[in-house]
């Protein structure tokens, strides 16, 4: 039987050329076939960009690798590092520390998780903690790092790692990237947004000079202004500020100093946190936190006692409400990135959100009369992945036991939604974790930061329990040997940089 004709779509307008706007233009011009359809990006130099997210997952590898961008050419570009987790210090308990390593902890045994084996270790009174047992905390610890090693035998094959970068550099290699692959660029101010009147769909943008741009789908990549989501379509906004209170960020960069860590530090604070995260020409450095708790002075004052170098620039005042767009595809148009919603950058989550969703978009590429069901899907896997996320993030703040501010008395005690209430009971059980539709954070993840924040089961895996603490024991050590060998044959950080062409 013949296939009804498609009416495909053929002009694709992106408006704001921050990471969003250039990580979908990027996507757009590699994914779809040559003349296809034509993608314009429209951004304006009056209003600018965010500017910050400097920190990732290991995800975005995989973003690059659709793009074919060369590693080290990128991480030259963009004056990157490579980043194996982050180090959270005084989140549990003040002068507390852990590591939340990218990749997995030991190795499985008997189908049952390391950390049962670790748990019960322990108990006979083992001293190390869980992240000297993942090849990603060991190196970080010693400022070292190299590639992952494909043979699965190799302690190497468990690491995992994801990238620091400049973010005004990485919009910057985006655009080029992005041009030379047929996309056009225009510079100007969107004033107004034509909609057809039956359907309500966009049709056309005019820029502050006159000009007119029309478009059959459009994304609204304007950043916190959701010029297209919000002020055009009115989409409401889900506010998640009673669970993630943090609603202000002070920012401000400073010189670069010392050896080059392969990790982000998160510091928590009185009402909220401070990261600092190493690229290769400074270190970016941020404090987030609640306005209800705390006023700007004093975040100031914090911000610049927690910088380890002088600071270059004045600090710099971003307000942000934590939650996102009840639904991201409205009409013909998607919302990518911070006019999708906000989720603090406590786990570097905001640069994964823009690339699934892009990568949503291409695996569910509508014709141009963007079908209802197609539209829903997308928008119940967006709602879905922004979920999972919260959950994760507001782990880190209710796992505490600070009670030395208003602000964390708040978080200590605050209701949390029920799919985290259900996976945090559980793992008090037994120390059980499950990954639900292949979310993100996998049970490392939430292991590094329950166990790391003083979450520890009331017992451990029968099965484990019933082993002699011995030969427990042994095979931990074991294990430890093996990461302390190989980490001690990794070159440092920055000799690998230099040494793979990736270096400024
Ligand atoms: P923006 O960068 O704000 O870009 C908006 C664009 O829209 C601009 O080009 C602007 O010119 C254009 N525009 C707006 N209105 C108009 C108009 N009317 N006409 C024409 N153009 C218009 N993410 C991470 O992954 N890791 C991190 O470590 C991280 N840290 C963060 C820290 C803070 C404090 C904040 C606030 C965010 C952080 N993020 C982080 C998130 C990250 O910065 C953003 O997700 C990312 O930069 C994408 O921003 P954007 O492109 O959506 O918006």
């Amino acid at each position: 039987m013949a296939e009804p004709q498609q009416k495909r779509l053929k002009n694709i307008v992106i408006v704001g050329g921050g990471s969003a706007g250039w990580m979908t233009a990027a996507a757009l011009s590699t994914m779809l076939p040559k003349g296809s359809a034509r993608v314009t990006l429209i951004e304006s130099d009056k209003i600018g960009t965010v500017g910050v997210g400097e920190a990732t997952i290991p995800d975005m590898l995989n973003f690059n690798a659709m793009l074919g961008i060369n590693e080290a050419e990128f991480l030259k570009a963009t004056n990157g590092t490579f980043k194996l987790g982050i180090e959270f210090i005084d989140w549990g308990q003040k002068g507390e520390t852990y590591f939340h390593p990218f990749g997995s902890h030991g190795v499985d045994m008997q189908g049952i998780d390391f950390h049962q084996y670790w748990l019960h270790a322990k108990k006979s009174g083992q001293p190390f903690p869980l992240e000297n047992y993942s090849i990603c905390g060991v190196a970080a610890a010693q400022n070292k790092f190299a590639l992952p090693d494909r043979n699965p035998r190799s302690v190497l094959s468990h690491l995992r790692y994801a990238y620091h970068i400049d973010a005004t550099l990485y919009a910057k290699y985006l655009r080029n990237f992005a041009e030379t692959r047929g996309v056009t660029r225009f510079e100007g101010l969107v004033e107004t947004v034509a909609q057809d009147n039956e359907t309500g769909h966009i049709t056309g943008l005019t820029l502050e000079n006159g000009d007119v741009i029309e478009g059959d789908f459009f994304f609204d990549c304007t950043g916190f202004r959701a010029l297209l989501t919000e002020k055009t379509l009115g989409v409401p906004f889900t506010d998640w500020s009673h669970w993630l209170p943090c609603d202000t960020a002070q920012t401000v960069a400073s010189e670069r100093v010392g050896e080059l860590l392969p990790y982000t530090k998160s510091t928590a604070k009185t009402a909220g946190w401070q990261w600092r995260i190493p690229t290769q020409h400074r270190t970016g450095n941020g404090h987030i936190y609640s306005s209800q708790y705390m006023n700007d002075d004093e975040a100031v004052d914090i911000l610049l006692a927690g910088l380890d170098s002088p600071m270059k620039g004045e600090p710099r005042k971003i307000r942000f409400k934590t939650g996102h767009r009840k639904t991201l595809w409205n009409k013909n148009c998607i919302a990518v990135g911070l006019s999708a919603g906000f989720l603090e950058p406590l786990e570097s989550t905001s640069l994964y959100l823009i690339q699934v969703g892009i990568s949503r978009f291409i695996s569910l590429f509508p014709t141009a009369d963007v079908s209802d069901i197609i539209r829903d899907e997308y928008n119940l896997q967006m709602e879905t992945e922004f979920n999972q996320v919260r959950d994760f993030l507001i782990l880190h703040y209710v796992a505490t036991d600070r009670d030395d501010s208003p602000f964390w008395n708040y978080c200590r005690n605050m209701s949390i939604p029920d799919s985290l209430q259900r996976k945090i009971d559980l793992f008090k059980e037994a120390g059980r974790v499950f990954r639900y539709d292949g979310e993100l954070f996998s049970k490392p993840s939430w292991i590094a930061v329950g166990i790391g924040q003083n979450l520890y089961p009331k017992t451990t895996d029968p099965i484990v329990a019933s082993l002699p603490a011995a030969q427990v024991n042994h095979s931990l050590d074991s294990m430890r040997t093996a990461m302390a060998k190989t980490v001690a044959q990794m070159p440092t950080h920055e000799d690998f940089l230099k040494n793979y062409g990736a270096a400024v």
